[in-house]
């Protein structure tokens, strides 16, 4: 009998390998009709492209090692146990651009990156399984430690192992790969928009103000996250889920799938007029301002609940001796920061207009999965919680979206 385990990644796996595939194939031929299939997304092995890709992976671990920005504990996990982790994602970032742009000043032709997109995700793809089965053959579930072992996984069943992984968190010595491959996919969003833009420049010899809106608002939210990285160390993926191909696929996804706007908005040269382009700029600046606003508000509390500017919000005790914060941006939903992720994205993706739904294909897919971690966040909050939980949702009555949702 097919396992739950099975049931659910292999679906969850074949979208995360057939996704970037179709959407790299639409953004070679132009076509970005949902409805028009396309003939050419099979994968394209390129020696160079798979050498510089590689090279450039390389880089970004090495550039995790090296011995810049701080190191911190991770949650605590089973046995007491703590992983430390380098946040230097932002620095990481600002090497990149400054080696992006030195390319360029070389005479180095980075459209490339957009111009070889499937090839990218071909290599990036045939890496992710490589890894996979590395981790598959080299951890066995009795030489690892019990706070690294996967209870999903690790029950005999070799097909379960390889979807979900044996461990929590593969490290290569100090090296965490979940960790540090969460940060390429961003740092590669940010190549890839800058790629779009220059091809952009090399075929119109002009800039377009929708598309640098789109490429600024993408940067932001990358630039952020890597700034405040350490948000990334507690995210459930970090510290509860296992490490198999179907989070190692995930990965492709992100610059892919976030760089749909900007690569719809430079292939079909859409503008839009210059009050709607500050009408999204508002919209997306509101989304980050309850985004890092609610993020912020509750990391601080977490770490430090007895600051004074803490005296005049109201908070429910549980019974672990943990309070729940039920004013101030946690008292309008029970997720706000979600709320400001959603909207953000929502925003973005307005830059490409309405004639068309696949540049609308990321916020909606940021949009439903966010409201399901929400229920799953509260199931686990219900259990973490009990009843001091459901005290807290009858006073904070909506899950997301105030007077909404
Ligand atoms: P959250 O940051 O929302 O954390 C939820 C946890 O916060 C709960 O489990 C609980 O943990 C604590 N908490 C909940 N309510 C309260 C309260 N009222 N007072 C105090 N603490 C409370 O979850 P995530 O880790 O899922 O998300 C982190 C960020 O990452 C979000 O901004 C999200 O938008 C973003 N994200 C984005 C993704 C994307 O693809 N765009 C994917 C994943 C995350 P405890 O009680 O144990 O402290």
């Amino acid at each position: 009998m097919t396992s739950s385990v099975i049931k659910e990644n292999v679906p969850m796996l074949l979208m995360g390998i057939v996704l970037p595939f179709y959407i790299a194939a639409k953004m070679e031929s132009g076509n970005y009709d949902l409805l028009s299939f396309p003939t050419n997304w099979t994968p394209k092995l390129d020696l160079y492209v798979s050498v510089v890709y590689i090279a450039w992976l390389l880089g970004q671990w090495i550039l995790y090692m090296l011995d810049v920005g701080d190191v911190i504990p991770g949650p605590v996990l089973r046995q007491g146990k703590r992983l430390n982790y380098r946040l230097n994602g932002f620095f990481a970032l600002v090497v990149n651009i400054i080696v992006f742009l030195f390319a360029t000043l070389c005479g180095f032709r980075v459209a490339v990156i957009f111009e070889k997109i499937t090839e990218l995700v071909t290599i990036a793809c045939l890496i992710q399984f490589l890894i996979s089965f590395i981790l598959l053959c080299t951890q066995k579930t009795e030489n690892l430690p019990i706070y690294n072992i996967n209870p999903v996984g690790n029950r005999g069943n070799i097909l379960e192992d390889w979807l979900v992984g044996r461990s929590i968190s593969p490290r290569l010595g100090f090296l965490d790969l979940k960790f540090v491959f969460a940060r390429t996919g961003m740092i590669a969003l940010a190549f890839f928009n800058f790629s779009v833009m220059a091809k952009y420049y090399e075929d119109n010899k002009t800039t377009n103000y929708t598309l640098l809106l789109a490429i600024g608002m993408a940067l932001v939210y990358t630039a952020d996250n890597l700034y405040h990285e350490s948000f990334i160390v507690y995210i459930r993926e970090m510290s509860r889920e296992g490490c198999g191909i179907t989070l190692l696929v995930y990965v492709i996804g992100i610059p892919i799938e976030y760089g749909l706007v900007v690569s719809y908005v430079a292939t079909t040269k859409h503008e839009l007029p210059l009050y709607c382009l500050l009408l999204i700029a508002v919209i997306f600046l509101l989304g980050y301002w309850t985004y890092r606003s609610s993020n912020n508000e509750k990391s601080h509390y977490r770490a430090n609940p007895d600051d004074p500017i803490f005296k005049k919000y109201e908070t429910i005790t549980t019974a672990s001796d943990k309070h729940l914060l039920v004013s101030g941006w946690w008292g309008m939903s029970r997720h706000p920061n979600y709320l400001g992720d959603i909207v953000m994205h929502v925003a973005m993706s307005f830059a490409a207009g309405f004639t068309n739904f696949l540049p609308h294909l990321n916020a909606t897919l940021i949009t439903s999965m966010l409201l399901h971690r929400e229920r799953m966040d509260c199931d686990e909050c219900k259990d973490k919680y009990g009843e001091d939980w459901e005290k807290y949702c009858h006073r904070v009555k909506w899950r997301v979206i105030p007077y909404i949702y």
